[in-house]
């Protein structure tokens, strides 16, 4: 089976769309060969030869290895070099590529093929001693690093020492000499960790580095990136072998990362750093601090070191018509490496750039209007998700801020939290409740876990492409990066920055926006939303079928819901108004009643108060639906548990202690989630629902009266397992609104129906459907009844069980399509073919998820309903999934 394929000189085996067999990188390496553009020729090892590698106890087959070495002489061929040649040898990267980048998570090894023979060829064939030496020393430690798994530090260290003892702080003030012991001395700490040479074989060389690539796909840190990015484990790396060509050759060359426009803001303008005499992960790493691109970009930010526009003028024009061709040949933004030995451009890598939600809006919005791509294309290009960021608070701008240090603006979004020194410490913190900042010098993959638990990230090295900076714009969390002024303490645990010492513990905030770190916590305003952002919005419109509600009761948390787009509220808990300071009393005095009377009496007072909710409610929503679901939870929940409550309680409803103790224990029950809740309330004292629904009806004449506007409540019955709970609530609801009819002389349309949320109300939808005019399925309850397990403590273990593919991803967060799913699936299709007119939505928290949104569409629900902040994210993903489908 054909197993490897090479790209260069011309030609290439494959193209952008062959990801699945060639990896992102070895797809893009293709492609970009065979557009014509200079690419150093290599070959990709496919990511089929993955899994073989760990079927075969973690060695190439032999099959592969006979035609990894037949495209190596392919390369050799193309740059009339030779693998471990003595005089003219070929040198190469070895780099992992899956299918979709995963920064960091993989390792690269360059100039691979040195040797203490081939270097001496390869300072003679260059012309340049400095230039063999130094990239031989970046080699052994690379491969040391990466292959044989040997502390970094030692590397490091004895760098370090070598420019102390030379008096210089650049690498580059080194010279052959320096290096060549420098070389000897990294020998020494090879074998002294080893117990044996450094491997001089060019071939031992390279199956050790292709091994490291494939082993890499099941380190620890690349598990955790593709648990939190639903990466699934068996796409498997590919591995491309390229020929290596050398930005470290002198100051006419230079190595650099590049956007085709700006990651953080989206706008158009080429962006990136370089750095003259250098390899490509100079750049990243954060060691040295890069350059500007353009001239622009450095007198911005008041720099002095030439830009690449400036220095290399004739190179950086192509690199520039570069940037426009790739572009226009992919569509997108392009994030690019690109190395120049000696004048001469070379491209060694182009993908779609990551990029913040906000400039995913503007450059989707943007490439619309140069005609790049379609308005049903930029809908589908952002990301629903990583919206997010974009609807979350950032600083205001009024707040009075003790600036402490300042940084580069990596990755948008202001955050407050404690200062935490280290990634495990972060995550501890982070379980407790604590909002952390993660302050390191520069984070490195074995941070992963640290950011992800974080708030924010702080780092005191590194620029806008360092490690830091690129995942946390990518998992969407705020960070300043290269915060110079900056010290970190790791022993005395503290942070010390122009004079001040912070300590761990102390709270800072950040604004990975402007780069600026404070001191304490700083207020926040709410995110602007016009613009881009309302562009888009309108064109996901469009295309979009499904409705997007609320989960809302609050007046306040209504209004931020129609702003943000809702169509109606689609679940309205009214347990939450119980809680207010005005009516727990009531409340409580309702539920310590022994008798029916002394229910009535509380549920008397409360009446009024239920009236005035929904009458405001209703106002706010102006006649869009709204969905006002009766009570639910158990009512211990509005009974105190301590001594001290009970004391309070029985103080202000003026009974007995030892009475309130008596209820309180009478109401105790083992499965609060299974007992007494739900429309079982209802049924056992028909008096609550009375109210509830007596309350709803005033409102709604009232309102309607008010304004003249129609007013459709939606009375929904939670928790429903048969159908004759439903018929008995329906009856006494359908009692109440003729009752406030007859009184008020006015009628209105309304809607009853029900929750979906047990198993045994997803079979029986067809009884149920008789007599219900809409479901909502509530995939919370529903979720935790068909798997069994408790929403409240499902996260002490389902980590692993998302690790171990028990659960493709947390069935709380996204639906559980096989099992929750079908339940879904069945009761559509069981009650709409009752009643073909059934209104079908869903209010469980999956309603925001865009995974679950698209299952929603694929059953043709007629809306999903979601939290304020979320219904932006519905309404993009309810399009994503129409035009998915259709
Ligand atoms: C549900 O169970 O999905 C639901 C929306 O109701 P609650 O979360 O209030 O139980
Ligand atoms: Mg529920």
């Amino acid at each position: 089976m054909k197993s490897v394929f090479r790209f260069g000189g011309g030609t290439a085996e494959g193209d952008a769309t062959q990801k699945e067999l060639l990896g992102g990188k070895g797809a893009n390496l293709a492609e970009m060969a065979g557009i014509g553009l200079a690419v150093p020729p290599g070959l990709t090892i496919a990511t089929s030869v993955c899994a073989a590698y760990y079927d075969a106890g973690g060695r190439l087959p032999d099959d592969v290895q006979a035609q990894v070495l037949d495209s190596l002489a392919f390369i050799e061929g193309v740059t009339a070099k030779k693998f471990g040649d003595a005089t003219n040898p070929l040198l190469v990267s070895v780099r992992s590529g899956a299918r979709v980048s995963m920064p960091g998570m993989m390792d690269t090894v360059l100039n691979l093929g040195l040797n203490d023979q081939t270097v001496e060829g390869l300072a003679a064939a260059s012309g340049n001693a400095r230039f063999a030496w130094d990239s031989y020393r970046r080699f052994i430690q690379m491969y040391g690093d990466v292959v044989l798994e040997l502390d970094h530090y030692a590397f490091e260290d004895a760098l370090e020492i070598a420019k102390e003892d030379k008096g210089v702080t650049q690498d580059t003030g080194l010279d052959a000499d320096d290096l060549r012991k420098l070389v000897a001395r990294y020998m020494a700490i090879v074998e002294q960790a080893l117990g044996r040479p450094f491997p001089q074989d060019p071939h031992e060389q390279l199956w050790g580095a292709i091994g490291a690539v494939f082993g890499s796909w099941r380190s620890d840190r690349a598990r955790t990136y593709r648990r939190l990015n639903d990466i699934p484990e068996n796409w498997g790396t590919a591995v491309n072998v390229q020929a290596m060509v050398f930005g470290n050759l002198g100051d006419t060359s230079a190595t650099g990362v590049a956007f085709t426009r700006d990651p953080s803001t989206g706008e158009h303008a080429w962006y990136g750093e370089y750095l003259i005499n250098a390899q490509g992960e100079d750049v990243v790493a954060g060691i040295r601090t890069p350059q500007y691109l353009t001239k622009a970009a450095r007198e911005k930010a008041g720099a002095k070191a030439a830009s690449m526009e400036e220095a290399m003028p004739v190179v950086f024009a192509e690199l520039g018509r570069t940037f426009d061709l790739l572009e226009r040949h992919y569509r997108d933004m392009q994030d690019i490496e690109f190395t120049v030995e000696d004048n001469r451009l070379y491209i060694l890598q182009t993908r779609s750039g990551k990029r913040t939600a906000k400039a995913a809006l503007r450059i989707a919005v943007d490439m619309v209007g140069e005609g790049l791509i379609t308005e049903a294309e930029a809908v589908k290009r952002v990301d629903a998700s990583a919206m997010d960021q974009l609807l979350h608070p950032t600083l205001d701008p009024k707040a009075v801020r003790d600036i402490i240090a300042r940084g580069l603006p990596a990755s948008p979004g202001a955050a407050s939290g404690i200062v935490v020194l280290d990634s495990d410490s972060a995550e501890i913190r982070a379980l407790a409740g604590d909002s952390v900042i993660l302050v390191r010098t520069e984070t490195s993959p074995e941070d992963i876990h640290g950011m992800h638990a974080a708030r924010g990230i702080l780092t005191a090295r590194g620029g806008m492409t360092s490690h830091a900076a690129v995942v946390a714009r990518g998992m969407g969390r705020p960070c300043v990066s290269g915060a110079g002024g900056i010290s970190i303490d790791l022993v005395g645990r503290t942070v010390s920055t122009g004079g001040r010492i912070v300590k761990e513990g102390d709270r800072i905030t950040i604004d990975g926006a402007t780069g600026d770190v404070m001191l304490g916590d700083v207020p926040t305003v709410e995110p602007d939303l016009s613009g881009d952002f309302g562009i888009l919005m309108e064109w996901a419109d469009k295309h979009r079928r499904l409705k997007v509600r609320t989960n809302a009761e609050t007046p306040e948390d209504c209004r931020v819901a129609r702003q943000f787009g809702a169509e109606g509220i689609g679940l309205c808990r009214t347990e939450h108004m119980f809680f207010e300071p005005s009516r727990i009393t009531a409340v409580r005095r309702m539920i310590l009643a022994e008798d029916t009377a002394g229910r009535e009496a509380a549920l008397a007072e409360l009446l009024p108060e239920q009236r005035a909710d929904f009458a405001e409610i209703f106002r706010v929503m102006a006649g869009l639906p709204v969905t006002i679901r009766l009570l639910d939870p158990p009512l211990h929940e509005f009974l105190p548990h301590d001594d001290e409550g009970l004391a309070d309680v029985a103080a202000a409803t003026g009974l007995p202690e030892t009475l309130v103790r008596r209820r309180i224990n009478e109401l105790h029950e083992f499965n609060p989630m299974l007992g007494h809740r739900g429309c079982r309330l209802g049924i056992t004292y028909p008096e609550i629902y009375a109210m509830q629904a007596r309350a709803i009806f005033e409102a709604a004449v009232k309102v309607a009266q008010e304004t003249g506007a129609a007013v459709v409540p939606e009375v929904m019955v939670p928790l429903v397992a048969t159908a004759k709970e439903l018929e008995l609530t329906k009856a006494a609801i359908d009692a109440e609104a003729a009752a406030v009819f007859a009184a008020t002389g006015t009628t209105l349309d309304y809607l009853v129906g029900t929750m979906i949320e047990l198993p045994r109300a997803a079979l029986r939808a067809g009884d149920i459907a008789a007599h219900a005019q809409f479901f909502s399925f509530g995939t919370n309850d529903l979720t935790q009844t068909t798997l069994g397990i408790s929403r409240d403590d499902s996260a002490r273990f389902m980590g692993p069980y998302v690790e171990k593919g028990i659960y493709p991803k947390d069935p709380f967060v996204s639906i559980d399509e096989d099992g929750v799913g079908e339940l879904v699936a069945l009761a559509a299709e069981r009650g709409r073919s009752v009643k073909p007119d059934l209104k079908l939505g869903i209010c469980g928290e999956h309603g925001g998820d865009p995974a679950s949104i698209l299952f929603c569409e694929g059953l043709g629900l007629d809306y999903v309903s979601c939290s304020p902040y979320r219904v932006p994210i519905a309404r993009l993903a309810a399009a994503q999934a129409a035009l998915k489908k259709g």
